[in-house]
């Protein structure tokens, strides 16, 4: 989370104001000086100390309250923090200072329940952090997230053109902002079924049976790869069954993709006239994306990503065919390497190099399956909910860099 919204302490001067025993006054001052000096815990004890010896000082009393709404910030305990700021305003009225500190929390305690997927009460905390600080971009673009992952469209779309209107300069937004409208145009009136850990909508007139098999699908791919990796979904996550078009008007993607996983699983309906089995494979696909990027904060190559997505489907298999293929790719692009690979999964409209991406992406995987063993590729998988960085819990894990670890699978593919 940036941190352009952060909590201002200001000092209390009570000196003139009051008449109180020097004992106190210096307590007091004492406090004043820890504050700034930014040790606030002693800070706090020291204002304790000033209000023992004169409970009555209201100016002391206040500035414990807000003293100690920092602690309680500090420790993330955000409902104290609050109560405090609450009580100080009722004996004085609060300042421009005050408002703004009030609003940091409310936004704080709003990521970390955005960041559990507890949606419904971030919508509530950043709405009270806007309306003791409307003027903060930041603010907003957490606010748009938000209502973007409740599907309340319109809220998300004005929470970001305000961000915009305070701070012209912001690409992320502005696209985001692009992208929710289009999806809005598709997805304003789906109907909304909440199956916990998923959301799923879904067009009205879609048949219920379909509904209930994709519900079906996604149980199974939520028990199964849990018990095959350990990894589960951390937060609620919404799921959008499209017919017809609207996959491709919604998101934007040509190509043949059935389904995409960006933060929402999205399943296009085709999948039903091929059979269930391609719907199973794209939906334990893109579960395998989603709870690998849910679980982790790290940067994924593309590769490993599709690679595990891959894993997940239930059909998938290591055969002659798709090795040959590679295989002969490569014989042919000597220079092709894992982070071209990456780029080339951009390349949306060219059917070949998306084949080839996928397969050698899956390919390479397995091989580190083969090559390390599966508990290793688990114990992998799992390091990363922790990891800041994925090479280095790479390293630690497999004990070799992955460009070692990619020479090793090139050498034995071209063998
Ligand atoms: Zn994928």
């Amino acid at each position: 989370m940036k941190k352009s919204v952060f909590f201002v302490f200001v000092l209390i001067f009570i000196g003139s104001l009051f008449c109180m025993a020097e004992t106190a006054y210096e307590l007091f001052e004492q406090a004043n000086n820890f504050v700034q000096a930014g040790d606030i815990d002693t800070a706090l004890l020291y204002y304790k100390k000033a209000h023992q010896k004169e409970p009555d000082n209201t100016a002391i009393y206040v500035g414990l309250l807000k003293i100690e709404a920092l602690v309680f910030y500090n420790k993330k305990q955000y409902q104290e923090a609050i109560k405090n700021y609450y009580e100080a305003s009722q004996i004085e009225e609060p300042t421009d200072v005050d408002k703004e500190n009030v609003s940091v929390i409310y936004f704080s305690w709003a990521a970390e329940l955005y960041e559990k997927g507890k949606l419904a009460e971030a919508m509530e905390n950043i709405e009270r952090s806007i309306a003791l600080n409307p003027n903060d971009p930041i603010i907003y673009n957490l606010a748009g997230r938000i209502a973007y992952f409740l599907s309340q469209f319109d809220k998300a779309i004005t929470f970001w053109e305000n961000s915009l209107i305070l701070s012209e300069n912001q690409k992320a937004i502005e696209q985001q902002l692009d992208r929710t409208k289009k999806e809005a145009a598709v997805e304003r009136g789906f109907l909304k079924r909440y199956f916990n850990p998923f959301t799923i909508y879904f067009p009205g007139q879609k048949d219920p049976g379909y509904i209930s098999k994709v519900l079906f699908y996604l149980d199974q791919a939520k028990d199964s790869i849990s018990y095959d990796t350990r990894l589960d979904l951390v937060k609620n996550t919404p799921v959008i069954i499209y017919i017809g078009d609207q996959f491709k008007q919604a998101t934007e993607s040509t190509g043949r993709a059935q389904g995409l996983y960006d933060g929402k699983i999205r399943i296009s309906e085709q999948d039903v006239s091929k059979g269930d089995k391609t719907l199973k494979n794209v939906i334990f696909h893109e579960y395998g994306h989603a709870v690998l990027v849910s679980s982790s904060s790290v940067n994924i190559p593309i590769w490993f990503n599709e690679g595990f997505a891959q894993y997940c489907e239930p059909d998938k298999k290591v055969d002659d065919k798709k090795t040959a293929f590679v295989r002969e790719v490569l014989k042919t692009n000597k220079d092709i390497n894992m982070d071209k690979v990456n780029s080339f999964f951009d390349t949306k409209d060219n059917d070949y190099v998306i084949k080839f991406s996928y397969d050698i992406s899956y390919l390479f995987f397995m091989f580190l399956i083969d090559k390390y063993g599966k508990h290793r590729v688990i114990l992998f998988l799992n390091n990363l909910k922790r990891s800041k960085d994925f090479e280095k819990t790479f390293y630690e894990t497999f004990l070799i860099k992955t460009s070692a670890a990619e020479k090793q699978f090139f050498d034995q593919l071209m063998r």
